[in-house]
């Protein structure tokens, strides 16, 4: 990750989750389906009737009602079960904990099996028939549809006057700026004439569908990042099944990293040459290093820089012999972009990356410089090569 992003407090789109979790909360002693089970404000929404959200909220309802029911002879053992559940609501939404501490267990509804309580509670099961008349059983994941609630405006459409996903979205901009924080390799759109970005489920929402509406869990990222490069990859468990360290986006602070470059054959004006590089903290962490393979992993960052190396090191040349510069100024420029903070500019990495390179390294790309200063022979390029 390339920059901390300021959490934009007490906005409207957390009321979403306040219910989910109010619910929950709720739900520990509740016996009676009424809009006690909703916060104060959801109340005039609950007495027009519920539209959207009472999909889920009453299967929820409905499914611990059943599994746990309250006056009975089981009654300890049921309360204890439904403080289990509002435990895993909780827990699964410390979303900066989860990425900090992997020792911290989080419900993955991906791998629940039917004895799972949050597994049963959750997922509707639908029985469907295919075309061969065999018949299965799907489950369904209710809390998805949440998610809709928040995209979808369905609690702005019942009048209760709350600032919409994009608004929020530009309140981020104006503090987070319009880079993605991912891969610095996109824009954010626009956010009035072009519309608001993906917000990436940071813990994917098929997963951890509990924290599918924490807006502490939805990062405003690039539609390159979030749909063609981390698509439904698990940001805390690794390919091997191995919980694992990961940047949290929007921590209050940020270990500085340090990008350097290698040149394993040069380039030429046909070819881009073979570059490796490495990513690593400024200072020693083991943590820091964890959650920078995370981030490859999931971002392949990597793969990405030095792609761009290859397919730019002949314009990042010309653009320098042409920027009537000289490269010190242009590398002190550079320099200032990568400060991460939120003045971030698209592709100030790797292009950082490879001018550094070409200070420290003249020889190994003079070749490049020597043909693209054809017709402009007087002009210097690096003083200690001329
Ligand atoms: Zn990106």
């Amino acid at each position: 990750m390339l920059f901390p992003l300021t959490y934009i407090e007490n906005h409207d789109i957390e009321k979403v989750h306040q219910l989910l979790e109010h619910f929950f909360c709720q739900l520990q002693t509740a016996t009676v389906w009424d809009k006690s089970l909703f916060p104060n404000w959801y109340h005039p929404v609950f007495d027009k009737g519920l539209l959207f959200q009472e999909r889920v909220f009453r299967h929820i309802f409905d499914r611990v009602q059943n599994e746990f029911p309250m006056g009975t002879l089981f009654d300890d053992e049921n309360q204890k079960n439904r403080q289990q559940l509002y435990q895993d609501v909780l827990n699964s939404n410390k979303i900066e904990d989860i990425c900090n501490d992997t020792g911290l267990e989080v419900a993955n509804f991906k791998k629940m099996t039917d004895k799972d309580t949050l597994f049963r509670i959750i997922m509707k099961k639908k029985e469907t028939t295919d075309r061969k008349a065999e018949q299965k059983i799907v489950y369904e994941n209710c809390l998805i549809e949440l998610w809709e609630t928040l995209t979808a405006e369905v609690l702005i459409s019942k009048n209760l006057s709350l600032q919409n996903i994009k608004c929020h979205y530009q309140v981020f901009c104006k503090h987070n700026g319009d880079v993605c924080v991912m891969c610095g390799m996109e824009k954010l759109p626009l956010p009035n004439s072009v519309g608001r970005a993906n917000y990436d489920h940071y813990l994917d929402k098929v997963g951890y569908s509990i924290s599918c509406v924490n807006p502490h869990n939805l990062i405003p990222i690039g539609g390159q990042c979030n749909t063609y490069v981390k698509g439904s990859k698990n940001m805390i468990i690794d390919e091997e099944g191995a919980r694992c360290y990961a940047f949290y986006p929007y921590a209050a602070s940020y270990e500085n990293l340090i990008f350097s470059l290698d040149c394993s054959k040069e380039p030429s004006t046909y070819d881009g040459g073979d570059w490796t590089m490495s990513i690593t903290p400024e200072k020693s962490s083991d943590i820091v290093e964890k959650k920078i393979q995370t981030w490859n992993r999931v971002f392949k960052i990597i793969d990405r820089y030095l792609e761009y190396i290859k397919i730019n090191s002949n314009r990042l040349i010309k653009e320098l012999i042409n920027s009537n510069g000289d490269i010190i100024n242009e590398l002190q420029r550079l320099k200032d972009f990568v400060t991460r903070n939120i003045q971030f500019e698209i592709e100030c990495v790797p292009k950082k990356m490879f001018y550094e390179y070409y200070l420290a390294n003249p020889q190994t790309i003079q070749k490049l410089v020597i043909v693209s200063k054809e017709g402009n022979i007087n002009h210097v390029i690096v003083p200690h090569l001329e």
